[in-house]
């Protein structure tokens, strides 16, 4: 039997676990409700069960545990620093030496942004080493920068929070206390409001027709539809966000030149027209060297980084980029 590894994503909704070998060749995964109302002990408690659960099922004990949460994390101790999607926001949690006594191996977390671009960096499309950028486009903007084939992660493990990059000096308010933030202006919540008062303004009859003109049916993905199906309105609004996500990608590639640009999270499911405009504007902002060889493309790994990043992480015991 080959060594096994485990990884647990913590979500405010689900908490996913996967076991999985060195090549990251998935084994066994099993996904619960997070319930993160009962406080972080009891749902601690449930993630041990999972673990071990999976661990049964497989016939063999993983050699460690990676753990993807989604905030601020004290990387050395294993220890919750800023959760803020989940009740009690997880304030010095030690959840390292909650977990290891149930689970039985060492125990390692990671925001799961970071953790994600681990995985890309890993498995996916950053194996061809060198300096990578990592957007995760979803009900936020989070991100991840590989230099040189090492994940940077700051003193604070901050590094690469690239959704909370500045693109309009007076634009709307932003979760993070700022204004104009990339996330304000290209997440899948700024992108579908735009869809919304399209929708309820009679300016997007194929998004009308596709949601039967339920405004809590828009989507970023009926929203694409729509603008194939010859929404003009709709079109424009795709490609406004993409612009403004281009002008951030610009900002990024300014600064590291980086040999790839990754976009995952729900988001990128826009597919070409968001990619094509994000290519365009970089290489119409990126004037001040030829940057046309960086690629911008999507996830290799999809939803699967952010499981496989927790395997990445358990693999490497916490060593970030070694
Ligand atoms: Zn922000």
């Amino acid at each position: 039997m080959p060594r096994t590894y485990a990884s647990v994503d913590l979500g405010g909704t689900n908490i996913k676990a996967v076991v999985a070998d060195e090549a990251g060749v998935i084994v066994g995964s099993q996904s619960i409700p997070t319930l993160s109302y009962e406080g972080p002990d009891k749902v601690l408690d449930r993630v041990a069960a999972l673990v071990v659960a999976l661990a049964q099922q497989v016939g063999h004990a993983p050699e460690a545990l990676g753990m993807a949460v989604p905030g601020l994390v004290d990387l050395q101790h294993g220890v919750t620093k800023f959760l803020p999607n989940l009740p009690t926001q997880w304030r010095d949690v030690p959840v390292r030496e909650h977990l290891e006594p149930h689970v039985g191996c060492p125990v390692y977390v990671l925001n799961d942004v970071r953790t994600a671009t681990l995985g890309e960096l890993t498995f996916g499309h950053g194996r061809a080493g060198g300096t990578m950028v990592f957007l995760a486009l979803g009900t936020g903007i989070g991100g991840g920068v590989v230099i040189d084939g090492r994940l940077r992660l700051g003193p604070l493990g901050s590094a690469g929070e690239l959704g909370h990059q500045t693109i309009l000096p007076d634009g709307p308010i932003c979760g993070c206390g700022s204004r104009g933030c990339l996330e304000t202006l290209a997440s899948g919540p700024a992108i579908a409001a735009e869809g919304v008062r399209l929708l309820l303004s009679g300016l997007a009859p194929r998004l009308y027709e596709l949601t039967e003109g339920q405004p809590s049916r828009v989507t970023t993905r009926e929203m694409a539809a729509a603008a194939a199906a010859g929404d003009e309105n709709v079109r424009h609004a795709i490609v406004r966000a993409a612009g403004f996500l281009g002008i951030g990608v610009a900002n990024l590639v300014v600064a590291l030149h980086p040999d790839l640009v990754v976009l995952g999270g729900g988001v990128a499911g826009i597919g070409d027209l968001l990619f094509e405009t994000v290519r365009q504007t970089v290489h119409q902002r990126v004037q001040v060297f030829p940057a046309g060889d960086v690629a911008i493309r999507p996830s290799l790994l999809g939803d699967g980084a952010g499981a496989l990043g927790g395997i990445a992480l358990a693999m490497c015991g916490g060593q970030l980029g070694q």
